[in-house]
């Protein structure tokens, strides 16, 4: 929640961003009102106005009767703090909104009403936790399900080729001492 009072780009649409003080939190968030609509939230700042019951009256209020252009959301959006690329994240295991996500300094980008439409997601917080916590086991436990067959398959090909090598090793040395053996034994 560092506040930085420089004026920063909008990373969908490059206008300036106006800065909007929410004095009850103490955060300065940057919100693009004169281009795209977006909000962009340095770190730890998102998590203040994600909940229902969070109030995010300021940000909701800046952005209230204007018209805005949508961007498109192929081009990859480049962190207002950090200049860093963001990546795409879903707001939730919901997977419906996608929103840019800055991993090297924590910072969110969400596009104009994807606030709203998050906010909405869930009831409460334990919702979203819950939710959150029950579909990340079922992705990731599928995975892991995928990966520990994967691997056995893997291991079991290379127990078979480490075998079959160790077999044609043997063979090898046995069909070579055999003709040393037999060289020896001409010698002799
Ligand atoms: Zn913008
Ligand atoms: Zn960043």
């Amino acid at each position: 929640m560092t506040d930085n009072l420089e004026i920063v780009r909008c990373p969908a649409c490059q206008k300036e961003m106006k800065k909007v003080f929410d004095k009850e939190k103490g955060i300065y968030i940057d919100i693009c009102i004169d281009g795209c609509g977006g909000v962009f939230f340095g770190k730890k700042e998102y998590e203040n106005y994600d909940e229902q019951h969070e109030s995010a009256e300021v940000i909701l209020e800046a952005l209230k009767d204007r018209k805005y252009t949508p961007v498109s959301d192929d081009i990859p959006r480049i962190c207002a703090d950090c200049n860093a690329t963001m990546m795409k994240n879903f707001s939730s295991s919901k997977m419906q909104i996608k929103i840019d996500a800055c991993y090297s300094c924590g910072a969110k980008f969400l596009d104009n009403q994807e606030l709203e439409k998050i906010r909405a997601e869930f009831p409460t917080a334990e919702a979203r936790q819950k939710d959150f916590m029950e579909n990340l086991f079922t992705i990731v436990g599928e995975e892991f399900t995928e990966q520990i067959e994967e691997n056995a398959l893997y291991d079991k090909e290379n127990k078979k080729e480490f075998f079959f090598n160790g077999v044609c090793a043997v063979i090898r040395m046995l069909s070579f001492g055999t003709i040393k053996l037999k060289k020896y034994k001409r010698k002799d």
